[in-house]
């Protein structure tokens, strides 16, 4: 009943708004289900508005895009190890990622069983401490790439760990490094391909540093830790129902833990929408997972207690008491609502919103 609702119309705005801050291609980064928006909806969306160059972090979704009309160049930001993985990479044509001497051995044993050459990008560790070759072991990993015939180079990334920061030192430090590292790769004879490093802060950020390709996930969105400098818009709001209605007289608790109490009779309205479907969670830079978002729930809590206001037929209301996992309690007093009243919940993040809840596109 609740539902995720994205409107096309912003979101082909935010799209125009990138491509008219940069040059270079851009690749949509579709992790996470496309950070809430829905996989296959926000690519197709993309698609029809002329991105043609797409990266995931699971094979799955790489291949969910290639079975579902998607013929733009597809990015395997993880790299892989398994040899099954590797197969399905090429037999797809998914572009894969190589950070390791093992990953591309994998890669160039199932392209040679294929008899196909396979096209990767190289990914390079600048000090996110996560996939990728270090920038000294280029030298080597250029002779021993050449030993491997099915293989190709068509691109070499990077990735900042820290370009939503005020101090900007250490992005152009890794971005230094990684424009070594590419020189090295040219001075041992290979060809570099694409390179790309900048996510959405530092597309945002650094325009200088935008290279042949940006990897833009987050900004299509609207949701940004920069300024905001391209008028991006926030995407995405979420749709619910008041489903009961009632009196509660003056002094009357609302919710858990006794931290609400009416200060006049009010009419209250119920509405089934809670943690649950990701209404009340902010998302901690660093963190994905459900687990870390229940131990900072409490701290925001307090934040939302005052401030958090939904809209009923046009006109703001409050809710009352604290949000609950699967519903929350509304003053709807003065507002006329009755029951089957759609209730809009525009400060949420799509990425926090499960997977029960149906995405609609309008
Ligand atoms: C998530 C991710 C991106 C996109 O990051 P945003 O900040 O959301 O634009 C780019 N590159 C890699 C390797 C990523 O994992």
């Amino acid at each position: 009943m609740n539902k995720l609702v994205i409107d096309k119309d912003i979101l082909i705005k935010n799209i125009e708004a990138i491509k008219k801050h940069t040059r270079s291609k851009i690749i949509a980064v579709l992790k996470a289900n496309a950070y809430g928006l829905g996989l296959l909806e926000f690519a197709s969306v993309l698609q029809q508005n002329g991105i043609d160059f797409f990266a995931v972090t699971d094979i799955k979704d790489a291949l969910k895009l290639r079975e579902n009309g998607i013929t733009g160049q597809i990015l395997l930001l993880t790299p892989t190890n398994q040899a099954e993985e590797a197969l399905l990479i090429i037999k797809n044509k998914i572009i894969a990622t190589v950070g390791s001497r093992s990953s591309a051995l994998v890669l160039n044993n199932a392209a040679s069983s294929l008899k196909e050459t396979a096209s990767f990008h190289l990914k390079i560790d600048t000090g996110l401490g996560r996939f990728g070759f270090l920038p000294r072991e280029i030298p080597d990993v250029c002779s021993f790439l050449k030993t491997l015939n099915n293989i190709q180079i068509t691109g070499t990334y990077s990735h900042f760990s820290f370009s939503f920061s005020k101090k900007t030192k250490a992005v152009y430090k890794q971005y230094v490094t990684f424009i070594n590292a590419v020189e090295k790769i040219r001075q041992k004879g290979l060809d570099p391909g694409m390179c790309h490093i900048c996510n959405s802060s530092a597309f945002l950020l650094f325009p200088q540093m935008h290279l042949d390709a940006v990897r833009i996930g987050s900004a299509f969105l609207g949701r940004l830790l920069v300024k905001n400098i391209c008028n991006l818009e926030k995407i995405g709001y979420l749709k619910s129902r008041i489903i009961e209605l009632k009196e509660l007289p003056k002094n009357h608790n609302i919710g858990y833990a006794n931290t609400y109490r009416t200060k006049r009779p009010v009419k209250i309205g119920i509405v089934p929408v809670g943690y649950m479907d990701g209404f009340g969670l902010r998302k901690r830079r660093d963190s994905f997972r459900f687990s870390d978002i229940l131990s900072y729930i409490w701290r925001d809590l307090r934040l939302l207690k005052k401030k958090e206001l939904v809209f009923i037929n046009g006109k703001h209301a409050r809710i009352l008491g604290r949000i609950n996992i699967n519903n929350i309690v509304v003053d709807i007093t003065g507002i006329g609502a009755n029951i089957g009243d759609e209730v809009i919940l525009a400060n949420i993040n799509p990425l926090l919103v499960g997977s029960h809840v149906e995405r609609e596109y309008i």
